[in-house]
This record gives C-alpha cells, sequence and structure tokens, in this order.
C-alpha cells in the first residue's frame, strides 16, 4: 500500500494504558518484523544449497524441452516457487495479520473473510510476480549484461501502472469506496479543496468499518484516477475542522507532488538494488553450477541480493518518506494558519490505531516511514508559530 499511497499513519496516544498498549503492539510488530527477515533468509539458503532450486528447475526444463518454451519453465517455477514460499510462512501470516489484530481489538474480521482477503492478495501477488519475473528473466537472458536498466525501467512501469489502477481496481478489491455524501462535510470538503486549486480532485468514502477499528486516510492513484481517500472510521468520530485538517494533509502531498517524488526515489533505488543482484549474480551463479545468469534455478541468489539490499536500503526510503510527512504537515498547518486541529486529529488517530507514541529513535530511523506523533506535534506547533508571527508582521 505504501507505494501506491501516502498514508497519514501516525504514531502515538494519550492515556497511561493506551500507551502501555501500544508499546506492547509495537514491540510484538518489531519482533514478528525480525522473524520474517530471520525465515525469509533460512528458506533461501535452504532452496539453494540443498539443491531444490536447481532440481526444480531442471525438472521442468526436461519437461518443456522445446527451447522456446523456456518461459513457460520460468513461469511455472516462478509460481510453484513463490506459491510454495506463501505456503510455507502462512502460520506467521495468520499470527501477524489475523491474531494479533484481533487480539488488539483493532480487526473485526472474522477468521474467514480474512482468509478470503488473504487469498486474495495472494493470487494478486502470484500474477504480478509472474508478470514481472518473467520480463527481468527474458531480459537477463537477452541482455545479460544490461539487463539491470531494462529491470528497472518495467520497475518504473508496473510502479505507474500500479498507482493508476490501485484506488479503482486494487483497493475496491478489499474495501467499498463511493464518492463522499455527508452533505455538510461534503461542502466543506469541496470548499477547501476548490481553494487549494484542486477543482479535479475527487474526495471518496473508504469502507474500513467493516473490517477493522483503525482509521486512515490517503492520497492514492495517479492522474486521472487520482484521488482523496477518508476512511469511515476517522469520518464518524472527528470533528469537520480535525477531517479538514487531515485533508489539508492529503492535498499538502498533492500539491508537494509527493507521489512523484517517491516514485523517482524508488526508482533510483531499485536500479542501485539490481546493479547489486547483477554483481552478486556475476560472481556466484558459476559457482553453484548454474550455466548462465539467465537460469531460473539460480532465483534464490538473485531473490537474496534483492532482499538484503532492499532491508538495507529502507531507512533511506523511510528518512525520505518522513521528511515528505513533515512536508505534508507544514502544508496544512500554514494552509489552516493553525496547528490545533491538525494535532487533536494525530492524537485520535495515534490512540485509534495504536500507534505508539515515542518509539525508540533507531526504530523510528529504521522502520517507520511516519515520523512520530510527538515530533510530528513539536513540528506542526513551530510551523504554527512562524505562521503567526508572519500574519502579525503583517497584520
Ligand atoms: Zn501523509
Amino acid at each position: 500500500m505504501d507505494t501506491m499511497s501516502s498514508e497519514i499513519n501516525t504514531s502515538s496516544s494519550p492515556g497511561e494504558s493506551t500507551g502501555k498498549k501500544a508499546r506492547e503492539y509495537e514491540s510484538i510488530h518489531n519482533r514478528l518484523f525480525i522473524v520474517r527477515i530471520v525465515l525469509t533468509l533460512l528458506a533461501l539458503a535452504v532452496y539453494l544449497f540443498s539443491g531444490a532450486s536447481a532440481q526444480l528447475a531442471a525438472g521442468l526444463s526436461s519437461r518443456f524441452s522445446h527451447p522456446w518454451l523456456w518461459s513457460v519453465v520460468n513461469g511455472f517455477y516462478t509460481l510453484i516457487t513463490i506459491f510454495g514460499f506463501a505456503a510455507l510462512m502462512f502460520p506467521l501470516s495468520l499470527y501477524s495479520d489475523y491474531m494479533v489484530e484481533r487480539h488488539f481489538e483493532l480487526s473485526k474480521q472474522s477468521l474467514e473473510s480474512w482468509m478470503g482477503d488473504f487469498f486474495k492478495s495472494l493470487v494478486f501477488e502470484l500474477a504480478l510476480a509472474l508478470i514481472f519475473f518473467e520480463v527481468v528473466y527474458a531480459l537477463l537472458r537477452w541482455m545479460p549484461n544490461y539487463w539491470w536498466i531494462g529491470a528497472t525501467l518495467s520497475y518504473v512501469l508496473f510502479a505507474v501502472v500500479l498507482s493508476s489502477i490501485a484506488p479503482v481496481v486494487i483497493m475496491p478489491l478489499f474495501h467499498k469506496f463511493e464518492p463522499l455524501q455527508d452533505s455538510e462535510l461534503t461542502e466543506a470538503v469541496q470548499g477547501f479543496v476548490q481553494s487549494a486549486g484542486l477543482k479535479v480532485l475527487g474526495v471518496f468514502r473508504w469502507g474500513l468499518d467493516e473490517k477493522t477499528v483503525t482509521a486512515n486516510a490517503a492520497l492514492a492513484g495517479l492522474g486521472r484516477t487520482r484521488r482523496i481517500i477518508l476512511g469511515d472510521t476517522m469520518l464518524k468520530g472527528y470533528s469537520q475542522d480535525e477531517i479538514i485538517a487531515v485533508l489539508a494533509h492529503e492535498v499538502g502531498h498533492y500539491k508537494n507532488r509527493d507521489m512523484w517524488r517517491l516514485m523517482v526515489v524508488g526508482a533510483f533505488l531499485a536500479a542501485a538494488g539490481f546493479y547489486v543482484a547483477h554483481l552478486v549474480l556475476q560472481a556466484l551463479v558459476l559457482r553453484f553450477g548454474f550455466q548462465h545468469i539467465g537460469d531460473i534455478g539460480s532465483f534464490p541468489i538473485f531473490v537474496f541480493s534483492l532482499f538484503l539490499f532492499s532491508l538495507i536500503s529502507m531507512p533511506l526510503g523511510n528518512f525520505y518518506s518522513r521528511r515528505r510527512e513533515y512536508a505534508a504537515d507544514e502544508y496544512a498547518v500554514r494552509t489552516l494558519k493553525a496547528a490545533t486541529p491538525l494535532v487533536s486529529a494525530l492524537e485520535k488517530l495515534a490512540a485509534q490505531n495504536l500507534a505508539d507514541r515515542n518509539p525508540a529513535a533507531w526504530i523510528e530511523f529504521c522502520l517507520h516511514s511516519h515520523p512520530s506523533i510527538a515530533r510530528r506535534v513539536a513540528r506542526a506547533r513551530i510551523v504554527e508559530a512562524a505562521v503567526q508571527a508572519t500574519l502579525r508582521a503583517v497584520g
């Protein structure tokens, strides 16, 4: 979701017991994050060193032995491998995405409904991975020295297409969307959007309430599909001023062209990641007994290097994302000439989503795409003071 929309997710909570619960929730997720990394690395190592990956590739190649059928071999290999990995990780997904969410009373989904969503996303991910790795392995075969340039361009194309269809095709698979209809609020929202000079930007109600108690808002889509979506879980319990402040934050992302900025940063990181994978494949493929870097049997080596690179570069991407969040907050405070509506909306969101108010600085640095609530509130107050000083000087 993060690549498709810039969410307003926060980190914090007032109240001692909510604070304790939020810290527990944060710490469980951090531990699960480590578990997922270790399991992924272990699975890749076993898949490679046991020879299972090479055997699957060889078995498929002998079954589809015609030289033109290499893409069929690659396709089956990718589907079997990714499905197997998802099956292996299923208990962890069930625990972290269903049981923990239920335990903390954030999710309202039944097990059946959760499983339905899990399979929907699995099918979607399989289809996506199939197309992407078919393209990448064709490039590895046809241009073994420069495939990483082609892979980066394909990645960008994928990101643009996915961002464009996200709010009209992907997100409606999981939640209901409809144009905002609460008449009084709609007027205020349209008024704000128009005063910001964005006639074309639609505002939609995001049906989260059916499945979760958490709230969120986002700018989603690209070009003609671009829109602001507001969770119905927020529309219920928030004052009009608070909703307008959240809207102003999203408009800030739009005005600052953050979707494109994040995409450019993502493209540079992807280029670096694919180039590192290129070096790793060149260094290791022959040693593991594969003929060519385009041999699908060496897939675990490829994924291993991409995975490690994405872990190492994650703090960089998050650092940039947090800066864009501050900038969107600043836009909201400057436009509304006050910080209070944004601050109180952030406090509410944080309590509702069990976000840790003061995560350890290094955890925020490495893992969080959004700054902690305490820092966002402090910054918003500084911007407010500057705005009011200017107003006094002018007045
Ligand atoms: Zn944001």
